[in-house]
């Protein structure tokens, strides 16, 4: 039997993110499937209850995504439209692809703003009201669970109430599980939503109603913080507030408040636990990282500076107690606090870093400090490490125990030549020739690539000797480069993914004026890493 000291039910707000879809309409944004599947595993991993992919059927990665086996806890949703005015739904060829999707929940986006339905749709009112009734029925009969984004909601209320509120609810009425009120255009204020809103739960229960909200007056987040204020229990939004224009409500910024603020911690759950809520800066990172962004270092709570401090005429008191000057504690959201005049931020830093490869030190441990000056004159030389993790563990493992010295590359070689080739196109080739001493014996490899990197990788993995056992498995999964003005002469700053046949993966940085230098480093890092993590013996064989 429950005991009556249980505290009281909170109500469940659910999450609902489309950075795959809404996210992927931002300027300069082009996720490949590799990024999509990375990304929605991310969000799987984050709690998020919803995962919107995109629209299947509508382009070449969305229909491929689709159809990749999505091993998640979040309700994959596939977007798309209700189907065409004077059309029935079993004649409707985008319809029929949504409604065949792989996916646990339909999203319709249909309009709700009669200006738009005659002068966009050009039909009428009614079959646009049914069209929403058959498109939701039509994926109810299907097993789906529905959602019915109204476009243009806030601008159709102040416009025809009437109409915007019959679209709520005809979809509602039809058996969709959400109707999303969205801000299309994101020009509506945070006291207007709340007001709009505050009417339409009178006909919609905020049970079933979600926001989507824009960010062109900079209030995407209040907006939808004020829509749960009056009502609605799903809240729609992408990571690092990716999206067209101004972007989508920030979920990196609405998570932590859900969680942190008491008005709404005391009231409402999410499915983002204690623990999940620490992941948030990497996941905002990782993110920038896929789309070769540099991180927002004073985006809130997750950015670099959300919790630095510089020490200026405060700086004995923010030494004493550094809680006097955060909102929040930047351990709740996985984040660290930096006052810029004490080495011992730095040094918490490291110990967390290494805590996470599996070394634990004494913060007094003179090795500590040995790092720490490491890794900040690579960082000033251009290193990252936080994106490395593989690059970072060889660091550590340098400097406090050894690893070995499997091989030495002796010389590379690279050449890149444009020519004909025997079909008489012209061609770029590229071409790698590697001396690798191995035990005191000279190899060479040489290997042709579809550029000087590639080529280096094959020419590299082509022959090493006894430790070819280990690096058969080893694949590149992705490779990003970086320029950066450090100084008077720019840097280039490499990154490499990695994976290896147990489904590991790990990230290694390289840093040099030339972009073939930092490839090389980044490769060779991957490589002894693996090798590191096999447990290979640098001893020969007697
Ligand atoms: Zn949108």
């Amino acid at each position: 039997m429950a005991t009556a000291s249980s505290p009281a039910a909170k109500e469940r707000l659910y999450l609902f993110d489309t950075t795959l879809r809404d996210g992927a309409q931002t300027n300069g944004v082009d996720f490949t499937l590799h990024d999509k599947l990375a990304i929605a595993a991310m969000l799987d991993e984050l709690g998020i209850d919803y995962i919107e992919g995109g629209y299947p059927g509508a382009n070449p990665t969305d229909t491929q995504f689709f159809a990749e086996p999505r091993p998640m806890q979040a309700a994959f949703t596939a977007f798309g439209m209700t189907r065409r005015p004077g059309r029935s739904t079993s004649n409707d060829p985008g319809l029929a692809m949504l409604l065949d999707a792989r996916a646990d929940a339909i999203c319709f986006v249909a309009k709700s703003w009669d200006y738009h339905v005659r002068v966009a749709l050009e039909t009428t009112n009614a079959e646009n009201l049914a069209s929403i009734r058959d498109s939701v029925g039509a994926a109810r009969a299907r097993g789906r669970e529905v959602m019915l984004d109204c476009e243009h909601f806030f601008d159709g209320y102040k416009a025809n109430p009437d109409y915007a509120l019959a679209c709520a609810r005809t979809a509602y009425e039809a058996g969709a599980r959400w109707v999303v009120l969205c801000d299309t255009n994101g020009g509506t204020l945070p006291h207007e939503i709340e007001r709009i809103v505050g009417e339409v739960v009178k006909h919609v229960p905020g049970d079933n109603l979600g926001i989507h909200a824009h960010n062109d007056t900079e209030q995407a987040v209040a907006n939808s913080l004020a829509a749960v204020r009056a009502g609605v229990r799903q809240i729609q939004g992408t990571l690092n507030g990716l999206g067209e224009r101004c972007g989508n409500a920030n979920l990196t910024s609405l998570i932590p408040t859900l969680k942190l603020k008491d008005d709404y911690a005391a009231r409402f759950e999410i499915g983002v636990s204690d623990a999940q809520l620490k992941q948030l800066p990497a996941v905002s990172r990782k993110l920038d990282e896929m789309l070769n962004r540099a991180p927002n270092r004073h985006a809130p709570y997750v950015g670099d500076s959300a919790f630095a401090t510089k020490a200026g005429i405060h700086a004995s008191a923010i030494l004493k107690d550094p809680t006097t000057y955060e909102h929040v504690s930047p351990d709740a959201v996985g984040n660290a606090r930096k006052v810029l005049v004490s080495e011992q931020a730095g040094k918490s830093n490291v110990l967390a870093e290494l805590e996470k490869i599996g070394i634990a030190l004494d913060k007094d441990d003179p090795r500590v400090g040995r790092l720490l000056d490491m890794v900040k004159e690579r960082e000033a030389a251009g290193y990252s490490y936080e994106a490395a993790d593989a690059s970072f563990a060889l660091l550590a493992h340098r400097a406090l125990d050894a690893v070995p010295d499997y091989f030495d590359v002796v010389q590379f070689d690279v050449n890149v030549e444009q020519r004909d080739n025997a079909a008489g196109e012209r061609v770029i080739v590229s071409l790698a020739v590697v001396k690798v001493m191995i035990d005191g014996e000279m190899l060479i490899s040489a290997a042709e690539g579809n550029g000087p990197v590639n080529a280096l990788d094959q020419a590299l993995r082509k022959d090493l000797g006894r430790y070819q056992k280990y690096i058969m498995g080893l694949e590149l999964t992705d490779y990003r480069v970086r320029i950066l003005n450090g100084g008077t002469e720019a840097v280039t700053r490499v990154t490499i993914e990695s994976r290896d046949e147990t489904g590991a993966r790990w990230s290694t940085v390289g840093v040099s004026a030339n972009v073939i230098g930092a490839s090389f480093q980044a490769l060779m890092d991957s490589i002894v890493y693996k090798l590191y993590r096999s447990g290979a013996s640098a001893e020969p064989k007697p």
